[in-house]
């Protein structure tokens, strides 16, 4: 076990390690102070909606799992549900609607349909150790980590075999754990590999924020865990590899979205200094997505059946969605779907969306609010997960030079 720095280009991207690094706190910076401006800091979902798979889910009556929401009369108008719901209506992609949420046929999620659910103010709730754990939240990470069994398309793109329904492994050893972090991701097609891939990291990513605000339940002090970090990231490399594929992929969906997102109408965010704070900080972060953002998301999906494995993935992808439902943890729940829901958002922009689709003239409804607001918050978690694993390498590097 050592500390490991990964070099070189990351897989599957046309970007390297030392690129991401070189930017990386010029962009925690820009980001952290996007987050915080009241375009980009409240968001609106529903924290109580069934589970949607399974009847117990458990709950967590750890205090750190407990959240507070925002008043309504606090956001600012522009941005409140009533408005917003006369807006969105005006799409012309049609909707399916289930109870309290949708989806259209260009979505790797479920959204909100904004008639139900709270506000909250993601700047004042962060995202650090909670206590959820045990067989519950492990029944999630199996079911997410199952969702990414692809059948009939992946056997015929893999070499014609007949179809046959593929078995999910049952026991925990098989989803989790060495195995199926040893598996030599080669063998399978490469959208399965992104898709495990996107999970993975999100989960290491997660792990990051827990162990980086990690609280003692002996001494009551809350302070970074590196015995944490390396149990549960480090000493898997590729885990930590997935946290910068996921960055680079963030920020190629970023870099295409630029035009649209340099002409969003921010107004009536707060106050004009604020409304100009947006403006900025967004320009600077298009600016480096367009130099970083190195993914060519055109050599996915390609092929005979590349429109069923591409239906597949999205099936797949916005089940993740639902299984954020079953989280038995507010906190962990919000940050599950604004992250599963960003994730989603910058796989639709570089799946789905071709270059006339993302102009701004043309479709300026092209997003709802709450994608663009949980696409950004998702690439301030990743790049932040990236300044906490500096962070501990600097404490690993301390420790080591006392032995
Ligand atoms: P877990 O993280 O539960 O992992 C289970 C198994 O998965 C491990 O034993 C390992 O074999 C495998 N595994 C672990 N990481 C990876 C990876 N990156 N790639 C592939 N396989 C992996 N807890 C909090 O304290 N705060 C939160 O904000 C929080 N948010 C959560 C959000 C979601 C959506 C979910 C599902 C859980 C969340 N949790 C949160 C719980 C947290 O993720 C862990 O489940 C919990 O801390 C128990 O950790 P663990 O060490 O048992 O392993």
């Amino acid at each position: 076990c050592k500390n490991y720095k990964p070099t070189g280009p990351i897989e599957t991207t046309m970007c390297d390690y030392e690129t991401v690094e070189s930017v990386n706190e010029e962009l925690f910076s820009n980001l952290s102070d996007l987050v915080r401006l009241p375009f980009f800091k409240y968001f609106q979902v529903d924290l109580d909606r069934e589970c949607p798979f399974w009847d117990e889910y458990g709950s967590c009556s750890d205090p750190g799992c407990a959240i507070t929401t925002v008043d309504e009369s606090d956001v600012p108008e522009k941005w409140r549900s009533m408005t917003l719901s006369k807006l969105e209506s005006s799409s012309i992609e049609k909707r399916h609607e289930l109870p309290g949420c949708y989806y259209r046929d260009s979505d790797f999620c479920f959204l909100d349909d904004n008639t139900e659910g709270d506000y909250f103010d993601l700047s004042t709730v962060p995202e650090r150790f909670t206590g959820y754990s045990g067989p519950d939240a492990h029944r999630i990470w199996r079911s997410i980590y199952e969702e990414n069994c692809f059948g009939l398309s992946e056997l015929n793109l893999m070499g014609g075999k007949s179809p046959a329904p593929v078995s999910l492994p049952d026991s925990m050893s098989e989803v989790f754990g060495e195995k199926e972090d040893g598996i030599d991701h080669a063998e399978h097609c490469l959208e399965k590999r992104v898709y495990y891939k996107v999970i993975s990291g999100l989960h290491a990513s997660i792990s990051t924020h827990i162990c980086l605000d990690y609280l003692n339940q002996t001494t009551g002090q809350w302070a970074p865990n590196l015995e944490c970090f390396i149990s549960r990231v480090a000493s898997h490399p590729e885990r930590l590899q997935y946290m910068y594929f996921n960055t680079v992929l963030l920020l190629r969906a970023v870099s295409r979205l630029g035009p649209y997102l340099s002409s969003y109408d921010y107004c009536s965010s707060g106050t004009h200094e604020d409304d100009q704070k947006t403006l900025s900080r967004i320009f600077k972060v298009v600016n480096i997505a367009q130099n970083v953002g190195k993914f060519d998301e055109t050599v996915l999906f390609r092929g005979e059946n590349a429109n069923v494995l591409k239906e597949e993935f999205k099936t797949h992808f916005r089940n993740v969605t639902r299984i954020m439902d079953c989280v038995g943890c507010h906190k962990c729940r919000l940050w599950g779907k604004v992250q599963t829901t960003g994730l989603a958002t910058a796989m639709k922009i570089l799946f789905e969306l071709d270059e006339r689709t993302l102009d701004p003239y043309s479709n300026a409804n092209l997003l709802q609010r709450s994608e663009v607001v949980a696409l950004m918050n998702t690439l301030h978690r990743f790049v932040e997960s990236l300044e906490a694993v500096n962070k501990f390498r600097t404490m690993w590097s301390a420790m080591s030079s006392l032995d």
